[in-house]
C-alpha cells in the first residue's frame, strides 16, 4: 500500500505526510491527499475501547504515517492532555431526543481548537524529522475564530512566530478581547482599518510578494499559514467522529456495527470532510448531513452537482460559515472521482476562470447517496435556538443551531430514524448577543450595557456557566494595541520580525 501524499490535481506531485504538513498547499495549487486512504482501515471494535488521547494517537498514526510513533504520542499528549476543560476533549451531550458532540471545550471555545492545538506540534515535529532549521512564521487574517485558536495553538511553540491581522471594527467585542489580550513570547496581533476582505487581501499580497519572501529566506525564516486546507488541521478532526461512536456504544444508544448519521455546520468543508475520512477508515456512517446558512452554495451543489460561486456573500449570524468557495470540497471530488487528478484540475480551473463547474453524473450519484444538504436562514436559526432551549434547556450557539434546524428538515423529508449526532462547533458564549436575543428578545438585550453584560445575563437566566477562558476576559490586560491601515501590513510584518 502506498501511503504517500499527492496533489489532488496531479499524481506527479508526491510527498510524505510530514512534508505536506509543512507545505500546506501543493505547488500546483492542489490539496495534499493520501492516495490509498481508502485502503487504510481502523479496527473499530478495538479503537472504541480507547480514551480520546489514545484514540487520537492511533488514528493520526494512520493518517500521518511517517511521524514515528513516539513523536506522534508526544504531539497528541501536548495538544490534548489538560488543555481542554474535560479529559474527554469532545464530550457528548443529550438534549431531548438530540445527540450533541461538543467540540468547543478547548482554550478558545470554538471547534477549531481541536485542530489548532495539534497543528503547531505537527509542524515543529516535521521540521525536526526533515532537518529543517528555519523559523516558521504563521501569517493569518481572521474574521474571528481562527485567529484566536491559531494564537493559542502556536503560543510559545519553539521555532515559530505567529502574526494575526483582524478587521478592527469587524469582529465581536469578545473576539477582539480574546485576541488583544493574547499572551505568549511569539504572538503578534494587529487590527486593520478595513473589513475582513481588506485584511485577507493584505495577507495574500504579503504571501505572494517575492521581495518579502526573499528577505525572510535570508534570515532563515519561512511563511506558512494555519489555513484549514493543511492536512495537519484536517487529520485531528477525524478522531472525534470515532469518539462519538464510542460514546453512543458505551451509553447503550447503538449496538456495535449500527450505522449513524452526523450533521455538520459547514463552511470550508473541513469538518464534514473529516467525517468522510472516518467513513473511509471504516466507521459505520449512514448519511453526512451538510448544514449551511444563507450562503448555501454547498446546498445547491449537493442537490444539483453544479457548484456556482457567482453570488454575493451574505453576512450572517453564523459568520464562521460565511464562505463561497469551500476549499476542502476539492478533496471529496478527488476521492469520489476515483482519484482522477486531471478531472479535479479541470473542475478547479473552471471554478477560478468562469466561477462554476458541474460534476459528471456518476459523481453526483455517489455524493447524493452519502450526503444530504439543507440550510437555515438567520430567522430560522434564531427560532431554533429559542425552541430548542424551551424544549430541552440546552443553549446552542448560532452555528450549531443551523445544524439542529437542518436535522429537523432531514427527518421530516426522509423519515430516517437512524441516530444522528449534531456537531456543536462553538460555545454559545462566543455569540452571546445573538443567542441572548434569540431566547429573551431584542428589548431585553438592548438594556444590557455591552457584550460582557450579555454573557453574565445569559448565564444568570439559563444556568449554563460561562467558560473560564471567556469569563476573565473583561479584566485581562490588553497587550496588543496596534491598529494599522491595510497598506502598512507588510511593514508591520517586517518590523515585527526585526527585518529591514
Ligand atoms: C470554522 C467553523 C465552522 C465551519 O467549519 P468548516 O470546517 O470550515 O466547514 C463552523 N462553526 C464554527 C463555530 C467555526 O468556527
Amino acid at each position: 500500500m502506498n501511503t504517500l501524499y499527492e496533489s489532488t490535481r496531479s499524481s506527479q506531485i508526491k510527498t510524505t505526510a510530514s512534508k505536506a504538513v509543512l507545505k500546506g498547499l501543493a505547488p500546483d495549487g492542489g490539496l495534499f491527499v493520501m492516495r490509498d486512504l481508502d485502503e487504510c482501515k481502523v479496527d473499530v471494535a478495538e479503537i472504541t475501547k480507547l480514551s480520546y488521547v489514545e484514540m487520537a494517537k492511533k488514528i493520526l498514526g494512520i493518517l500521518l504515517p511517517d511521524y514515528p510513533e513516539e513523536v506522534m504520542s508526544k504531539c497528541v499528549e501536548d495538544a490534548y492532555v489538560s488543555r481542554f476543560d474535560t479529559d474527554e476533549v469532545t464530550p457528548v451531550a443529550y438534549a431531548g431526543d438530540s445527540i450533541i458532540l461538543e467540540l468547543f471545550h478547548g482554550p478558545t471555545c470554538a471547534f477549531k481548537d481541536v485542530a489548532l492545538q495539534m497543528l503547531p506540534r505537527l509542524v515543529t515535529a516535521s521540521k525536526k524529522l526533515n532537518d529543517d532549521k528555519s523559523r516558521t512564521v504563521i501569517l493569518t487574517a481572521t474574521s474571528g475564530d481562527t485567529g484566536k485558536a491559531a494564537l493559542e495553538g502556536f503560543k510559545d511553540v519553539e521555532g515559530t512566530s505567529i502574526i494575526v491581522f483582524f478587521p478592527n471594527d469587524g469582529v465581536s467585542v469578545a473576539q477582539k478581547a480574546q485576541m488583544t489580550t493574547q499572551e505568549g513570547n511569539n504572538t503578534y496581533v494587529c487590527g486593520i482599518n478595513g473589513d475582513f476582505d481588506d485584511t485577507q487581501t493584505g495577507v495574500k499580497i504579503i504571501f505572494s510578494d517575492n521581495a518579502i519572501s526573499n528577505k525572510l529566506l535570508a534570515e532563515n525564516m519561512d511563511f506558512s499559514s494555519a489555513n484549514s486546507i493543511n492536512v495537519g488541521r484536517l487529520a485531528p478532526q477525524v478522531v472525534y467522529y470515532f469518539y462519538a461512536y464510542k460514546k453512543l456504544l458505551e451509553d447503550g444508544k447503538i449496538n456495535f456495527g449500527d450505522k449513524i448519521n452526523f450533521a455538520v455546520p459547514t463552511g470550508n468543508f473541513g469538518d464534514i470532510l473529516a467525517g468522510r475520512y472516518a467513513k473511509m477508515l471504516g466507521l459505520p456512517i449512514n448519511k453526512l448531513i451538510c448544514a449551511s446558512n444563507e450562503n448555501n452554495v454547498l446546498f445547491d451543489f449537493i442537490r444539483t452537482g453544479n457548484y456556482n460561486r457567482k453570488r454575493e456573500l451574505a453576512k450572517t449570524i453564523s459568520p464562521s460559515m460565511d464562505i463561497l468557495v469551500s476549499s476542502n470540497l476539492e478533496r471529496l471530488l478527488y476521492y469520489v472521482s476515483g482519484k482522477d487528478n486531471a478531472l479535479v484540475a479541470d473542475l478547479m480551473n473552471k471554478l477560478s476562470t468562469v466561477g462554476e463547474y458541474t460534476i459528471p453524473e456518476f459523481m453526483r450519484e455517489t455524493i447524493d447517496s452519502e450526503f444530504w444538504a439543507g440550510y437555515a436562514d438567520g430567522e430560522a436559526t434564531m427560532q431554533t435556538i429559542r425552541e430548542f432551549y424551551e424544549s430541552t434547556g440546552y443553549v446552542s450557539d448560532t452555528h450549531t443551531a443551523v445544524a439542529l434546524n437542518v436535522v429537523d428538515q432531514y427527518k421530516s423529508a426522509t423519515g430516517d430514524a437512524t441516530p444522528t449526532v449534531v456537531l456543536s462547533t462553538a460555545s454559545p458564549y462566543k455569540f452571546s448577543n445573538s443567542v441572548y436575543t434569540a431566547i429573551f428578545g431584542k428589548e431585553e438585550a438592548a438594556e444590557l450595557e455591552d457584550e460582557f453584560a450579555v454573557m453574565d445575563a445569559l448565564c444568570e437566566k439559563t444556568g449554563v456557566p460561562v467558560p473560564t477562558p471567556l469569563k476573565g476576559l473583561k479584566n485581562k490586560p490588553v497587550l496588543h494595541k496596534t491598529v494599522k491601515n491595510k497598506e502598512q501590513m507588510a511593514d508591520f510584518v517586517l518590523e515585527t520580525l526585526g527585518i529591514n
